[in-house]
């Protein structure tokens, strides 16, 4: 059934528009507001309050002031705190799918898997809180107890992207309070509501004021900046673009802040000889079209083995041409619109390039025209050299190349700066061993397509980041180790 209007209307008038800060929604100090726009329309859905530097300022006075006391909390009670966020979005789950449809663009069908794979972070942590465990033991020489306990590391900034609107959010916040941290949420401009519901729930489900605090702001750096300058701040966790990671990595060095950074991508998609190709045609369309192909870990290069690269193609074009790309609230859409023009131009300059470097356009390979920004469905056979397999393409656009080894194919997926996900499609298990053994990624997706998981450590190595995100890990990035050696009093009967 198409969403009405009206049912938007009411959605967008619930959702909290200010700055939340020391538990209480309040306005912008400059007096200035920011619009939310519908990428599918173009039109504003809601202005916001655009915080700045004096609201950021406040947020972190607000999170420094909660965190001796938050520190102090029972481990059950912030377990409870999650456990009862989870159960209120999932009752909400559809205000938060619609929500991220309209302001993100992605289609309902799959903000709602959004919602049950964001939401599972609160879950999770609310499991984990409680199973965080530190160490007791005797030392080697038998003279001291040695006591391992894990502390908060204290008031966070963290710092969300666009496309995952609610589990960008969940994945940081949820971790955060499990471990005892206050936060400085900072969501991204063109898609802060999620945050703002999310937050208003995480209030409704008990958390203090002055715990989670959320400044959106249409200067990210007015509200970074003067935060990270601040010794009260004790961690950075981000997520987004490689180059803003690295220039908050050089702030974050002034002041020795822990940071955490899950940064950009250019996962290779490997199809073997022996794969079975409907499966990996199935995958394949999973790792590209997820998100509209907005996704760190959206199948950026598709490298094929030779013999079996045609028929791939051929079947993979097929099923990219089945898509339908229409607004997010229409019952049959298949694929949003981009996030805005700015990001459509970007991805088709990038097939032009490709296009203009030898590349052969087996289908889409333009904007649709009309309403909104949305980019046709593309795949592209190019070869090894081409420039756009050396970029974050960041659309649903597919560039295919082949390979005739193993070995080729493992040099072919390492040559990137990146190193977050990839995916191998093939029968053979050892052959996964050995693969997984010499490509240098975070993750990897064996005949699978989507892995993304609240229970799964999902991180980068090389420029795609530091440190992990869900999983038994997840909390680490949100605690700091304090050794106490205690001198043991019947040591001297061990001489
Ligand atoms: P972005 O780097 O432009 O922005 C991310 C966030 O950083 C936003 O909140 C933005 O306002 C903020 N920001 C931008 N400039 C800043 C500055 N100078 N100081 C402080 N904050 C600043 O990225 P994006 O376009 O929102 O997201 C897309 C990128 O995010 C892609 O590269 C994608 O691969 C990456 N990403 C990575 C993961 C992961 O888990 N590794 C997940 C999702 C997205």
């Amino acid at each position: 059934m198409t969403v009405t209007p009206e049912r938007e209307k009411a959605l967008l008038d619930s959702v909290p528009t200010g700055l939340l800060i020391d538990g209480e929604w309040r306005d912008a100090s400059s007096g200035k507001t920011l619009d939310v726009h519908d990428p599918a329309t173009g039109k504003v859905l809601v202005s916001i309050q655009d915080a700045n530097s004096e609201d950021a300022m406040a947020a972190l006075d607000a999170a420094d002031r909660a965190q001796k006391s938050w520190a102090l909390t029972a481990p059950r009670e912030r377990a409870e705190i999650l456990r009862r966020g989870f159960e209120l979005i999932q009752e909400r789950a559809e205000d938060f799918a619609l929500l991220m449809t309209l302001e993100m663009g992605k289609p309902l069908a799959e903000a709602r898997g959004e919602v049950a794979y964001g939401n599972e972070f609160l879950r999770w942590f609310s499991e984990e809180t409680v199973r965080h465990y530190g160490r007791y033991f005797t030392s080697p020489e038998g003279k001291n107890k040695m006591l391992v306990q894990h502390k908060p590391v204290g008031p966070s900034l963290l710092i969300t992207p666009w496309n995952f609107p609610l589990a960008m959010a969940t994945r940081k916040v949820g971790p955060a309070i499990a471990a005892g941290c206050t936060m400085v949420l900072k969501p991204a401009k063109l898609t802060p509501l999620t945050s703002l519901l999310f937050a208003q729930v995480m209030q409704e489900a008990g958390l203090p004021k002055g715990v989670l605090n959320v400044v959106a702001g249409s200067s990210a750096s007015a509200i970074s900046g003067p935060l990270m300058k601040d010794r009260r701040l004790r961690k950075v966790s981000f997520t987004g673009s490689t180059p803003v990671g690295v220039r908050l990595m050089k702030d974050a060095a002034e002041n020795v802040l822990r940071t955490s950074m899950e940064l950009g991508g250019n996962a290779p998609f490997i199809v073997f000889e022996d794969a079975d190709l409907d499966a990996a045609v199935e995958g394949a369309m999973a790792a590209k079209l997820r998100n509209m192909g907005e996704a760190c870990t959206a199948a950026n290069r598709f490298l094929v083995h030779e013999s079996v690269a045609d028929e791939f193609t051929k079947k993979f074009a097929a099923a990219m041409e089945k898509l339908k790309p229409v607004r997010g609230t229409e019952p049959d859409s298949t694929l949003g619109p981009i996030v805005d023009e700015g990001a459509r131009e970007d991805i088709h300059a990038l097939v032009t390039e490709a296009v203009g470097a030898g590349a052969e356009v087996v289908t889409g390979g333009d904007k649709v025209p009309g309403d909104g920004y949305f980019y046709q469905p593309t795949v592209l056979k190019v070869e090894n050299d081409c420039p756009i397999l050396g970029q974050e393409i960041f659309g649903p656009v597919a560039p295919v190349t082949t390979f005739a080894t193993e070995e080729e194919a493992i040099d072919l997926a390492n040559s990137t700066e990146y190193g977050l996900a990839s995916y191998l499609y093939t029968r053979d298990y050892n052959r996964m061993f050995r693969v997984s053994e010499q490509i240098e990624f975070g993750l990897v997706g064996f005949n699978a397509g989507v892995i993304s998981n609240a229970s799964a450590p999902f991180g980068g190595v090389k420029q795609s980041g530091l440190g992990r995100e869900g999983g038994a890990e997840g909390i680490e990035e949100y605690t700091t180790v304090q050794y106490i050696g205690i001198a043991d009093p019947y040591a001297a009967k061990r001489d």
